[in-house]
């Protein structure tokens, strides 16, 4: 039994002391319109991965996929003992792209009840429950399906006192995700998680943005944003030398089978084998340190609240 702040694990809350060396956004499972044939939904895949990612110095995994997207809620738990890596999942909503629209419209009606349900009693009927809620902006901007699903995952943000993780689209948005989440819905800005930000390096929005408050999740690297991804190290130092290093959090963000490292691609591993040496580098070791560990652990404890009910108490 864990009291004060924890971090809700698909194998029950642990003390955030406890979380250690932390992929803070990455993938087990996966399944998107958007991605055809690229599903992650092998089981001795991930299995295989997080015993990679374990052997590179890897203790804790957050995988942000989720409602609808093949979360493997019922392997979780499995996968999670038998590596001896954390695993926290998430509930949430992607962009409408990511669905049929028959499931967004099924969905709609009680969004935020089934945030808190899954935070609180389990996903599906598996009995895993999530640790964060998953939401998504556009590109440069939010449409009414982001404003929506936003101000569910407010409202279930405020009922269960779980962190928010925000896909930015191609990194961008980030400015008018704040202006939602904490200035019109109220969400305290420490319990947001701004994703992808390394897709769009622009050192000014990430300055305003760890300014607000924000938690800033620098996700890759990843094969498909080379073209950003190199310009990390100056973007972490800019944001440590103005005094934000305790906002940012590193992340592998696997989303495709053939960016796993056991089928040939950088994968979970990677964060700690080449990418951790390149930012020590050019950061120093005590500060990256910092990012894999305290940084999600304070970014992803929560009071859990007991949900809606004790919400509206
Ligand atoms: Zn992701």
């Amino acid at each position: 039994m864990v009291t004060g702040p924890a971090i809700r694990t698909v194998l029950g809350d642990l003390s955030p002391a406890d979380l250690g060396v932390c992929n803070a956004h990455d993938h087990l499972f996966l399944r998107s319109p958007q991605l055809p044939g690229q599903e992650l939904a092998d089981a001795g895949a991930a299995a295989a991965e997080l015993a990679a990612f374990r052997a590179a110095g890897g203790a804790a995994v957050v995988q942000w996929t989720p409602y609808g997207m093949g979360r493997g809620a019922a392997e979780l738990p499995r996968l999670a003992r038998e590596s001896g890596v954390t695993v926290v999942a998430a509930t949430g909503l992607h962009q409408a792209a990511h669905y049929t629209p028959e499931i967004v419209a099924r969905v709609r009606p009680g969004l935020a009840e089934l945030f808190v349900t899954e935070l609180t009693e389990g996903i599906g009927g598996t009995g895993t429950r999530a640790g964060m809620i998953k939401v998504a902006g556009g590109f440069h901007g939010l449409d009414p399906h982001a404003r929506y699903t936003m101000a569910a995952a407010a409202e279930a943000q405020r009922a269960t006192g779980a962190a928010i993780g925000v896909h930015l689209e191609l990194g961008t948005g980030a400015l008018d995700v704040l202006e939602l989440l904490c200035g019109q819905l109220a969400v305290p800005p420490d319990r947001v998680i701004l994703g992808h930000l390394n897709r769009s390096p622009d050192l000014v929005v990430h300055r305003a943005a760890a300014e607000a408050g924000a938690y800033l999740a620098f996700d890759g690297p990843s094969r498909a944003h080379h073209a950003t991804d190199w310009r990390l190290p100056e973007a972490l130092a800019a944001l440590a030398e103005a005094g934000f290093g305790d906002r940012i959090l590193l992340g592998g963000d696997t989303t495709t089978a053939a960016a796993r490292s056991v089928d040939g691609g950088p994968g979970m591993p990677h964060l700690l084998r080449r990418h951790r040496a390149r930012l020590e580098l050019a950061l120093g070791a005590d500060l990256v340190i910092r990012f894999l560990t305290d940084n999600p652990a304070r970014a992803f404890a929560a009071e859990w609240g007991a949900g809606m009910a004790a919400a509206s108490a």
